[in-house]
């Protein structure tokens, strides 16, 4: 037999995803397993979003779309944009794909060659080095500390940029850590990309949820920068419509062409029943938008506050997202060695699925994710606590 892709053997499945895939073989056979893994709202989608939809397939709207979105949904992505970001773009600035991971892969499609560099921020959301690494450019990574609440500091980048760096991700909320970046850092980081002429993806899917501070778009620092700045969004965080897939990006002209063209020889338009939803979603009340994220808060001071309550266990309070990042290396004992050890043991003995923080580039921590009811909250962290005291 010939050998498969030498591109698609060097990357690595899904670790979030294979292990959701775990605890769910695990619950199918009867498991009483706390799922930490998932990085969705566990949240319905709201009830107008689902009118929509069904009211478009009544109404035939079933066929192909424009490739790059219907442009009523691009309409309302700008006015979005304008509200809440203070960005001005026009339809030909915004493209709707299946997904903001499809968004990222069409952007690093577009912008990357053989041989360019992308700096990424870490801890890091495990499809970027991957998504990188399929465009054929090589990922670098700048290390954030915890004690800067895990945001990438300018001198900290400003090391690693050099003649093949060809952009940088930007991920505010962030995913694992739920770090918000402060507004004159991030000028900060915008006037280097501008400085050495690089793109910067930034990734605002968690947009909606912060808790403390405010979201700020790195392109609303000027011409400048959003000449250089592909901005990520999507229905799948917000509006609790991980399955619907429609993400989006929003980006200079020429960009945007260059991710439409590679679009409609991929996938072509993502599905033209959700795209109706999402335009009510961005269209109509905003409250359940915003009692989701009253709700994530209150889940985030729990879960911190019990985390902090079990001894070899640190954890710094996340400003945005769904996801806690506690540092567990104070429990590393009995064999445990690293935090994929911790992981394994934690899911075999106490029942508890948690994603090792290897898999985000950061050892010694854990990603447990709180978009699950405040009861499951609390047992998890009991169980987790049991399983520590035992060690
Ligand atoms: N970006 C980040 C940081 C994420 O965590 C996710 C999903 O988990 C996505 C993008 C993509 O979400 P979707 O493809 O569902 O829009």
């Amino acid at each position: 037999m010939k050998p498969l892709s030498k591109k698609i053997l060097g990357i690595s499945e899904s670790p979030t995803l294979s292990l959701n895939a775990k605890v769910k073989e695990l619950k199918s056979r009867g498991v009483d397993v706390v799922n930490f893994t998932v990085g969705e709202p566990d949240f319905d989608t709201p009830d107008n979003v689902k009118k929509a939809a069904i009211d478009a397939i009544k109404a035939g709207f079933t066929k192909y779309t424009p490739v790059s979105g219907i442009p009523e949904l691009k309409q309302a992505i700008a006015e979005k944009l304008k509200r809440d970001n203070g960005i001005s773009y026009d339809a030909k600035q915004i493209i709707v794909s299946c997904g903001g991971k499809h968004s990222l892969y069409n952007a690093f499609q577009a912008i990357c060659n053989p041989g360019d560099e992308v700096i990424i921020p870490s801890p890091y959301w495990v499809t970027y080095p991957e998504q990188v690494k399929l465009a054929e450019a090589r990922p670098v990574f700048v290390k954030t500390r915890e004690e800067n609440g895990f945001r990438l500091l300018a001198k900290d980048l400003e090391k690693c940029v050099n003649k093949k760096t060809k952009a940088i991700i930007i991920n505010s909320p962030c995913n694992p850590t739920g770090a918000v970046y402060d507004p004159a850092e991030l000028e900060k980081i915008a006037t280097i990309a501008v400085d050495n002429d690089v793109f910067v993806v930034s990734d605002e899917i968690y947009e909606n949820l912060v808790y403390e501070g405010r979201h700020v778009s790195i392109a609303s620092f000027g011409d400048e920068i959003k000449a250089r700045t592909i901005t990520i969004n999507g229905a799948s965080k917000a509006y609790a419509m991980t399955g619907w897939r429609i993400g989006w990006a929003a980006g200079p002209a020429d960009i945007v062409k260059a991710m439409d063209n590679f679009q409609s020889q991929t996938t072509s338009n993502p599905t033209s029943i959700s795209q109706k939803a999402y335009l009510e979603g961005l269209q109509g009340r905003q409250d359940s938008v915003h009692r989701m994220a009253a709700e994530f808060r209150k889940r985030r001071d729990i879960i911190v506050s019990r985390l902090n309550g079990i001894p070899g266990i640190k954890c710094s309070r996340p400003s945005g997202a769904f996801y806690a990042f506690p540092n567990v290396s104070g429990a590393f004992r009995s064999g445990i060695k690293n935090s994929m050890d911790f992981s394994m043991q934690l899911l075999e003995k106490a029942r508890v699925a948690v994603v090792p923080g290897s898999d985000f580039g950061a050892e010694g921590y854990v990603r447990i994710s709180y978009a699950c009811s405040a009861d499951t909250i609390e047992k998890g962290v009991e169980r987790i606590k049991e399983f520590v005291s035992k060690l």
